[in-house]
């Protein structure tokens, strides 16, 4: 069964801005589906629309069986959200923490009690769930907002950058937190992200999303098939005539200049180098560093937004630093 299906979703902001411009998306039950793409592309638009926190423009989104726009109080009670921006109280408890959410939710005393005692074990924070949050780690807060969204079981998780900010070993733990939420309890997960490595190695399929639209949507396996071979890339002064080399050598699928690096995709690469190498001495390029890897998702997402992701990694986590100093941490 489907736990999303969306149709030709749009949203507009006034000043004309199409956050999201027609976007068809299903997500089936018991997917870990990641929506991946630069800053600004739509992606908690496109969440927000499907968590009932922002009303679509035109188009249709139904989650869990139910349209977003017509019964909003049913959708929300099979969700769970944890959005980008921290919204845990330093100076409450894990618990309390917890507490405070559920009754907001109208949980009866037993109920949350029991709740809070299995969402506390799900994301191994059941011993310092008498701690401040202030407290806590980076990675540890990140956790607590996890098992808060989860607190009313729900069937689908949307996870609006879940590991933003943190470093790469805490990275990992939440990853395995994810992965053993959707394989233990079958919790559908939408996320959006913009670690390609975590795309990789959570989602079951991914959808590349630029200026409000789907590029590109597929298991990563399959995307990164689809750059056709191994890449090729050439760090050198002139990349313009360099690209231009690559384009017209036998067999090269896509050329793709970023500043100084040239990279070409192409079948038998590694035996294609000496080639390639004489090709530009020939020309009169100096050619400063080769590298030959296997197509990845961030080749993938540079060929379809013309944008590497270490820049997104960078003004994501500013972002992040900004709003956490707005919120008074740091
Ligand atoms: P990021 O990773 O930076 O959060 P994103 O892919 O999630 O990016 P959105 O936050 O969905 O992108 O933004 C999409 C576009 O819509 C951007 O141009 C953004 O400036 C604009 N936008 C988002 N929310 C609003 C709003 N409330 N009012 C006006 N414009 C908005």
């Amino acid at each position: 069964m489907k736990a999303i299906d969306v149709r030709n979703l749009r949203k507009e902001f006034s000043g004309g801005i199409k956050a999201v411009d027609g976007i068809n998306l299903q997500v089936y039950e018991g997917e870990i589906f990641g929506l991946l793409g630069p800053n600004g592309a739509g992606k908690t638009t496109t969440i927000r629309m499907l968590a009932t926190m922002t009303r679509p423009t035109s188009g249709q989104a139904m989650v869990c069986g139910t349209d977003v726009t017509k019964d909003p109080d049913k959708v929300r009670r099979c969700i769970g959200i944890v959005f980008q921006d921290p919204a845990l109280d330093d100076q409450l408890t894990g618990r309390e923490n917890l507490d405070f959410h559920a009754r907001m939710y109208g949980m009866k005393r037993e109920e949350r009690g029991e709740r809070i005692k299995e969402v506390l074990e799900l994301v191994e924070l059941s011993e310092r769930a008498n701690d401040l949050a202030e407290k806590y780690s980076g990675g540890m807060k990140r956790r607590l907002e996890i098992a808060r969204g989860l607190m009313h079981r729900p069937r689908v998780l949307f996870l609006d950058e879940p590991t933003l900010g943190l470093d790469a070993q805490t990275r990992r733990v939440i990853w395995e937190h994810i992965r053993k939420l959707n394989e233990k309890y079958r919790i559908t997960i939408i996320l959006t992200t913009h670690y390609m490595e975590e795309a990789d190695f959570l989602c079951g399929r991914v959808a590349i999303v630029d200026h409000g639209k789907i590029l590109a949507l597929d298991k990563p396996s399959k995307l990164k098939e689809s750059m056709g071979g191994d890449v090729i890339t050439l760090k050198v002064k002139n990349s313009g005539k360099m690209a231009d080399l690559a384009k017209s050598m036998e067999g090269a699928k896509r050329v793709k200049v970023h500043d100084s690096s040239v990279s070409v995709s192409m079948a038998n690469a590694g035996t294609r180098i000496p080639e390639l190498l004489k090709a530009a001495e020939k020309a009169g390029i100096d050619v400063e560093s080769v590298d030959l890897h296997k197509p990845t998702l961030e080749d993938v997402f540079i060929h379809y937004t013309g944008k590497t992701i270490r820049e997104q990694e960078t003004s994501a986590g500013d972002r992040f630093r900004q709003r956490a100093r707005a919120m008074g941490r740091r």
